[in-house]
């Protein structure tokens, strides 16, 4: 018997209801149905996202959503700061590059949060940038970035701010109205508890005046195309309606909880995670770790692929390891979207398992222990009705 734990940062496990959701009659999407599907879902974005501002539905991954951030607004041969700090982050560089955009990357040490004295230096040497390119949640290493400070300081200036907040949104704090996002991407499969297949994206009036200004040659990606059918609760083209159907429930769920709970409960399966980490003597990879996930170095003489083998083989956890220059240095445990505290109890527990029977000194329960005394020291979140 194995029973599937997807502890992956995205795709993460989607729950029984939003499943369900998905086995329905496929109805048209251009029925009276579908659009007050997406009335309701307009407005639960708003929610999750915390803005005022529009939130546009894509079909797409979202890698999408950050594509149509900059090649909507950012027009080419003028100037973007990326804040360089992962593989996600190079991700801006590199749709920089296809379409032209010139991208000067302030490069942080993977693992280590952008400063964001050092945005203010770099806005200070290139005046005429036109957008900075950050990450919420930089997935490939687990940091989350102080992106309310370095709203700030943007939006003090003329560029824009697009955050790709994909792994984010949904997990992490983030109110792009107070804090200056202009351009907020997320993605179904992560915080959103549904599977990969639509992006979204908030704009901001600022992003809007620039876009509009701009003649972008973006077709599939047409931000004004997507917010004319959005006034009227329709997409441009045949969306995956039978996902936006999925979100509906998703979202009714956060609702029911209350955003503000949901940041709570990611913060403590977060700090759960790292002390039951570092209670195994396990070095976390992040000084400043994301709350939808939690990454450490694999220990030394051990093999990162040995031990998620292990970990899936035995317990059907699944894990991912580290990517670009960092493969086979890190283990990613996610936490995101829908898990609690108990499944991370679990993880940890299989965690312990795996490594004692990889010959990695330990006491059984460590983990657990330290993550447990983490979840009794908070109180529970409140009731949010
Ligand atoms: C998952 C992820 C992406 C990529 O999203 P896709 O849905 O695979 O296109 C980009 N950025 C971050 C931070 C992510 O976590």
């Amino acid at each position: 018997m194995q029973k599937p734990r997807l502890m992956t940062p995205g795709p993460s496990s989607v729950p029984e209801d939003v499943l369900l959701e998905l086995a329905r009659p496929v109805i048209h999407h251009r029925s009276a149905e579908a659009k007050q599907v997406i009335v309701e879902v307009a407005a639960g974005l708003k929610e999750v996202f915390q803005t005022q501002n529009d939130v546009l539905i894509l079909t797409a991954s979202g890698t999408g959503a950050m594509e149509a951030a900059a090649v909507n607004s950012v027009p080419p041969g003028s100037k973007a700061l990326v804040l360089n700090a992962g593989h996600f982050a190079a991700r801006w560089a590199d749709i920089c590059k296809a379409f032209g955009i010139n991208a000067v990357m302030l490069d942080t040490e993977w693992g280590q949060p952008v400063d964001p004295a050092q945005v203010a230096e770099a806005l200070k040497q290139h005046p005429d940038t036109a957008c900075v390119m950050g990450t919420l949640s930089e997935t490939s290493t687990g940091t989350g970035h102080p992106i309310e400070a370095i709203g700030k300081i943007v939006a003090q200036t003329p560029a824009l701010f697009a955050v790709d907040g994909i792994s984010g949104v949904g997990a992490m704090e983030c109110r792009p109205d107070a804090w200056g996002i202009d351009l907020l991407c997320a993605g179904s499969q992560k915080a959103l508890m549904l599977p990969p297949g639509l992006a979204f994206i908030s704009v901001s009036p600022k992003a809007w005046a620039k876009i509009d200004a701009f003649d972008s040659k973006s077709f599939y990606f047409n931000l004004k195309s997507a917010r004319k059918k959005m006034k009227e609760f329709d997409t441009p083209y045949t969306p995956a309606h039978t996902l936006i159907l999925a979100l509906r429930t998703s979202l009714r769920r956060i609702k029911e909880e209350g955003i503000e709970n949901v940041w709570t409960r990611h913060r403590l399966m977060s700090e759960a995670c790292q002390a039951g980490v570092r209670a195994l003597g396990l070095e976390l990879f992040s000084s400043r770790p994301a709350e939808g996930l939690t990454a450490f170095r694999v220990p030394e003489g051990l093999k990162d692929g040995d031990i998620r083998k292990g970990l899936v083989d035995r317990f059907g956890v699944t894990t991912v390891g580290g990517q670009g220059k960092i493969k086979g240095q890190i283990i990613r445990i996610g936490h995101m979207g829908y898990t609690d505290e108990i499944d991370v109890v679990a993880g940890l527990a299989a965690l312990e398992l795996v490594l004692h029977n990889l010959g990695y000194k330990l006491t059984p329960g460590a983990a657990v222990t330290a993550a447990q005394q983490v979840i009794l020291g908070h109180k529970p979140a409140a009731v949010s009705k």
